[in-house]
């Protein structure tokens, strides 16, 4: 199959993921992806149900936002996908999500600290929040960049989360590492917790699971 359609059908296969692992509801939301050849990159349309999306909703824009391929009007957060890809050459997919717990802990404005291996594996430190500014502005794609900075993941004051990855499927493990961290950490603060890692334990952490974890020799 076309590698184009193959990956605008992944990212229809996402958003139904999403959305039935409850980190969307409705047409909350947003995934973009770009294969390494690509000028532009593809992303999902404004307000339309997952389960309803045909490859052909899924447009191409490029990093001005710009219409390149397709019909439908892009998510409004098109600018932030847009900012993220063009900063970050490691980064193939993103997705925004409006993950229950990770977003009460955003709308707190609290970060989530480096507290469980989960987190430093994902993020190497902390997860940051953006300051808030308005869905679909300029403004927010410009906090979002700013704070991600390197990092993996976002949160996003009083609305969500974002998750970066080298692919689809690493992007949206990101976003479920956040909503499982953003849970274990409002239950942690009901019983005096969390208890923050030692910074240097940290960086050992990190150094395993660049070069230990998983099947590496
Ligand atoms: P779109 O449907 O335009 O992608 O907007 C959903 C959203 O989450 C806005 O932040
Ligand atoms: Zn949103």
């Amino acid at each position: 199959m076309d590698r184009r359609l193959a990956l605008k059908k992944q990212i229809i296969e996402v958003g139904i993921q999403l959305l039935r692992n409850g980190l969307v509801a409705g047409t909350g939301g947003n995934i973009s992806a770009r294969l390494p050849d690509m000028e532009y990159f593809y992303i999902t349309p404004s307000g339309m149900a997952y389960e309803s999306l045909q490859p052909d909703d899924i447009v191409g824009i490029d990093y001005n936002g710009d219409l390149v391929e397709g019909t439908r009007k892009p998510s409004i957060e098109c600018m932030m996908h847009a900012s993220i890809l063009r900063a970050r050459p490691d980064v193939g997919a993103v997705v925004h999500t409006h993950s229950l717990y990770a977003t009460a802990v955003a709308s707190a404005h609290l970060p989530i600290p480096a507290f469980l291996e989960t987190v430093i594996a994902t993020n190497k430190s902390e997860i940051k929040v953006a300051e808030y500014a308005p869905a679909g502005s300029q403004e927010l794609a410009e906090n979002a960049l700013r704070t991600l900075g390197e990092d993996s993941a976002v949160l996003l004051a009083n609305h969500g989360v974002v998750g970066v990855g080298r692919d689809l499927a690493q992007a949206v493990r990101v976003c479920e590492t956040v909503e499982k961290a953003a849970m274990v950490f409002l239950m942690s603060r009901i019983v005096g917790g969390p208890i923050p890692i030692p910074t240097e334990l940290i960086a050992r952490q990190v150094e395993f699971f660049k070069t230990r974890y998983g099947q590496k020799q």
